[in-house]
């Protein structure tokens, strides 16, 4: 195995290793981050496993890896920098001259997702949130991201969320701004690590790897592996604000659906109780679909996220529907 470790790491700057995987056979560059939110420990454990699971010998191409691709918040197991504050996931494509987040993520985008083939960003839900584990993608014309949808489909999570577009600040919109198709993953997080959920994020990139023709052999995903789990649910929406439900009063969430659900509009998602436990609001679903996002925390204000409802579409053509 040859790992080449980038010098470029910083101790004090706080930018991230990068390690390096370079086969002895020409191929694609894929660029691969983890814990680019510090209190996500999936991507993190995911990405490193990748980096020691290939052989440079056996390797068609570079895979570059980011992770942790914040160190400071991963230091702190934070999700956003304790040093100024920034969430690295809303700067991008960051500033070399500005403050050290925006500082990780100008490091990033030249220097890891800049050049590459595809750029898989490895997330998960953090403390605040619940999220069914899920590739997502933006979605639109052109052979970008054509093949983002490629990579989303051969990735093989249980859910696939299709977006108009790459949000601004993400490493999605800083790929898509230098051509490079990208992929994002979510897990169900919480401080939690599963093992489905390992299996999936290791297994995920090792089939996009092998689909690129860079490694000859990968685990099969879900969707393959057992005949009563179907291909992937395909949903679609700007996670940000479509679907979404927020609360109309404060109190304490009681949950009453659970992330991946299918929903119709009106079907109760839970509720909001007082402090002496008596229902003060319903919580509806404001539309039918699948439900992507469940707030953790019972307490809430008004203007919280609750809840994100993704509506359901047809599977997208590609590996999964071989
Ligand atoms: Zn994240």
């Amino acid at each position: 195995m040859t790992i080449e470790q980038d010098d470029a790491r910083a101790g004090a700057s706080g930018l991230p290793d990068v390690i390096e995987v370079v086969g002895q056979a020409p191929g694609p560059t894929v660029a691969v981050l983890g814990g680019v939110h510090g209190d996500e420990l999936e991507g993190v454990l995911a990405a490193r496993r990748i980096g020691h699971i290939l052989d440079a010998a056996n390797l068609r191409g570079t895979v570059r890896i980011a992770a942790p691709a914040h160190p400071v918040a991963w230091d702190a197991a934070s999700r956003t920098s304790p040093v100024d504050g920034l969430n690295l996931a809303r700067v991008f494509p960051g500033n070399a001259e500005g403050s050290p987040t925006e500082q990780v993520a100008a490091f990033l985008t030249s220097r890891v997702i800049a050049g590459a083939d595809l750029l898989i960003d490895l997330h998960s839900a953090g403390q605040g949130f619940d999220m069914p584990l899920l590739v997502g993608f933006a979605a639109g014309e052109g052979p970008v991201c054509a093949r983002s949808a490629e990579a989303a489909a051969v990735f093989g999570a249980p859910h696939v969320w299709e977006h108009p577009e790459a949000s601004p600040g993400r490493s999605l919109a800083a790929a898509a701004a230098h051509g490079v198709p990208s992929i994002y993953v979510e897990g169900r997080g919480g401080g939690q690590v599963r093992r489905r959920d390992l299996d999936c994020y290791v297994g995920g990139v090792l089939r996009v790897l092998q689909h690129l023709g860079m490694i000859d052999a990968a685990p099969q995903g879900e969707s393959d592996a057992a005949p009563s789990v179907t291909r992937s649910v395909v949903v679609r929406g700007d996670g940000d604000t479509d679907g979404g439900v927020e609360a109309v009063t404060a109190g304490f969430l009681v949950t009453a659906a659970e992330v991946g659900d299918h929903v119709t509009a009106g079907t109760v998602l839970g509720e909001v109780v007082d402090e002496n436990g008596a229902t003060v609001a319903l919580v509806r679903s404001p539309q039918e679909g699948v439900v992507m996002l469940l707030r953790r925390r019972s307490r809430i204000a008004a203007g919280d996220t609750l809840a994100i409802v993704a509506e359901r579409v047809p599977a997208l053509r590609g590996a999964s529907d071989d």
